[in-house]
């Protein structure tokens, strides 16, 4: 989405045959989405170094009835302007946990991890952790295998009051991952401290890693800190075998990206498990 102007965003998207002109109509309807179940999620595979799955990651997509499928970017920014995302966010989670449940029941996917997006608003509201209590509780999902994805900005918002949230998310068995790391200004006083079992490198530094010195090198950095400080890496973004054997050399183990799935509705993801078993 671009925004001219103050009040209107207008969707450049050819497959739409209607945009939506203004953020009070996305607003709008963004909130009949969630009544009418209109948001969905696309699984995406991670893999380990002998390309065996480990898990996924949830990615937010919009059905919408008339503009068809809306990527999360040009949504997610109004959604968190206008705090929607927070139901949103509860709604994600409920999806998810439930289809980790559901996995536990199949030998396919009883061990595959499951990540989901958090945002900094839905993080930091009162009752996060009883919402994330209430969830598990309710799904009967197995915390060891949930992943919550929170960006550096997130974590550095409120550092105390994050790490004390960690604390007690990590306490119900729920582990952490740190989104697009590289992209913020992380010390390594703050990652120390956090809470993490996962680092996922910037989709950015990986793009150009095979020819660009500076992102080679940084990637570099990235993976000797994580083995500093006992962290799990990933990186994300991952399209070609070169960008993967670079990565694998370095002792990056974990990897995601298009070279082996793009994000697909779940029946779809079924298939590609299948497939790949
Ligand atoms: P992200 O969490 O960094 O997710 C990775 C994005 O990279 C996804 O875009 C994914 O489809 C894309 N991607 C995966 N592999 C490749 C690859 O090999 N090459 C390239 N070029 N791209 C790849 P997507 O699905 O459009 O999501 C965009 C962002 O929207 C996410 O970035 C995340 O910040 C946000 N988002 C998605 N789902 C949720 C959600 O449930 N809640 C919240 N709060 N944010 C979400
Ligand atoms: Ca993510
Ligand atoms: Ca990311
Ligand atoms: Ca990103």
């Amino acid at each position: 989405a671009k925004t001219s102007g103050r009040n209107t965003i207008r969707f450049y998207d050819a497959s739409m045959q209607l945009a939506i002109d203004t953020r009070a109509e996305l607003e709008d309807e963004m909130r009949l989405a969630l009544k009418n179940q209109q948001f969905c999620l696309y699984y995406q595979i991670q893999v380990d170094n002998l390309r065996h799955s480990i898990g996924a990651e949830v990615l937010l997509r919009w059905q919408h009835p008339e503009h068809g499928l809306i990527s999360p970017a040009q949504f997610i920014p109004l959604a968190e302007e206008t705090g929607l995302i927070i139901p949103i966010g509860k709604c994600v989670l409920q999806i998810a946990c439930t289809q980790l449940a559901a996995w536990q029941n199949d030998a396919l996917t009883r061990d595959l991890t499951l990540a989901v997006n958090v945002s900094a608003k839905q993080f930091h509201e009162v009752d996060f952790v009883n919402q994330m209590q209430q969830v598990l509780l309710e799904s009967g999902a197995n915390p060891s295998l949930l992943k919550l994805e929170l960006t550096e900005s997130t974590m550095l918002e409120n550092i105390e009051e994050t790490i004390a949230k960690m604390r007690e998310i990590e306490m119900l068995g729920v582990s952490f991952s740190m989104d697009d790391f590289g992209t913020g200004y992380s010390s390594l006083q703050y990652l120390k401290r956090l809470p993490l079992s996962q680092i996922k490198i910037d989709q950015s530094f990986i793009r150009d890693i095979v020819s660009d010195a500076n992102d080679a090198s940084i990637v570099q950095t990235i993976i000797a800190m994580t083995e500093t400080l006992g962290l799990n890496v990933i990186a994300e973004g991952v399209e070609n075998e070169e960008q993967c054997q670079f990565l694998e050399l370095r002792g990056c183990h974990a990897f995601q990206g298009y070279l082996f799935s793009k994000p697909v509705p779940l029946d779809e993801f079924m298939i590609f498990l299948n497939n790949r078993s």
